[in-house]
């Protein structure tokens, strides 16, 4: 099957590193018209749009922290100009924050991982839909993760937010269905970027995290991006409010593989 998605308008959040690069990528790759969002390292974003194949389409960076609403307001009104519009959002922008028991942790630390996380997706996806739904099309996808489902001591508010998006892009999928918009998790597992570059770097904790992935390899940041690009397009015309875990295996309950 051949997906081609010229002449969408693709808004990628944190579009200038990992996944969300490798997203931005795929969907130049399938022709579509792709923005980078990014928080504040412009060089990066445009090293993504440097990479994309010579005959893509329209590209452009655009900068908001996806956390502050008039940001975004103004990044929304910059695609506006740019693209004429939106239809494919993919609230990718996150942060694990800092790893600390509930009860040893900050307050604050807590907040900013919500904020970005889970407050961001929701502010971006606000301002997609509203856009989406008076064109009765477009699609919303949100990078969760597999902890939306897996609990991950030290790191609640990561779990919390995650989960979260689970559930808002439910609701939101319920809400805009009728307008014939979709809205999807893809949630990863364990795949190869910056955010957990000091995990794989250190032995121990690498064996440890192969031994929780039945496939046993970390995934390819590619591996994530084009199902983007599949769940975007029209092939998936009829799934929506459903999270797609793309993980190894790694949420299939790996302890049980040999009896329990
Ligand atoms: P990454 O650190 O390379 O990318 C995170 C991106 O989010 C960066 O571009 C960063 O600048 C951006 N970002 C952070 N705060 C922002 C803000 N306030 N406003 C705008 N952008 C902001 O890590 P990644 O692995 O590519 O992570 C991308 C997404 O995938 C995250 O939501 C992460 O939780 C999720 N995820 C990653 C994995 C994995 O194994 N890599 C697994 C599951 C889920």
């Amino acid at each position: 099957m051949n997906i081609t998605l010229s002449g969408k308008r693709i808004l990628v959040t944190g579009g200038n590193s990992g996944l969300g690069a490798a997203i931005a990528r795929a969907f130049a790759a399938a022709g579509a018209d792709v923005a980078i969002n990014y928080l504040d390292d412009l060089a990066s974003a445009e090293a993504v749009q440097n990479a994309f194949p010579t005959d893509a389409a329209r590209s452009l960076a655009l900068s908001a922290d996806v956390s502050n609403a008039d940001a975004v307001k103004s990044m929304f009104a910059e695609l506006d100009q740019a693209f004429g519009g939106i239809d494919v959002l993919v609230n990718n922008a996150g942060i694990d924050g800092v790893r600390a028991t509930t009860w040893e942790g900050d307050i604050e630390d807590w907040t900013r991982v919500i904020d970005v996380n889970l407050r961001g997706a929701y502010i971006c996806a606000r301002e997609a839909l509203a856009r989406m739904t008076a064109q009765r099309s477009g699609v919303v996808i949100n990078i969760s993760s597999v902890h939306e489902l897996i609990p991950w001591s030290g790191y609640g508010a990561y779990t919390a937010s995650k989960a979260g998006l689970s559930m808002m892009a439910k609701t939101m999928a319920q809400e805009a269905a009728p307008f014939g918009v979709r809205v999807l998790c893809i949630a990863p597992g364990a795949i190869a970027t910056p955010i957990n570059a000091d995990v794989r770097d250190d032995a121990d904790t690498n064996r440890d995290l192969l031994q929780k992935i039945p496939m046993g390899r970390i995934g390819r940041a590619e591996e994530i991006a084009n199902m983007a690009v599949v769940l975007a397009s029209d092939v998936a015309s009829y799934l929506t409010g459903a999270t797609v875990f793309i993980d190894g295996g790694m949420s299939n309950y790996p302890e049980f593989a040999h009896g329990g």
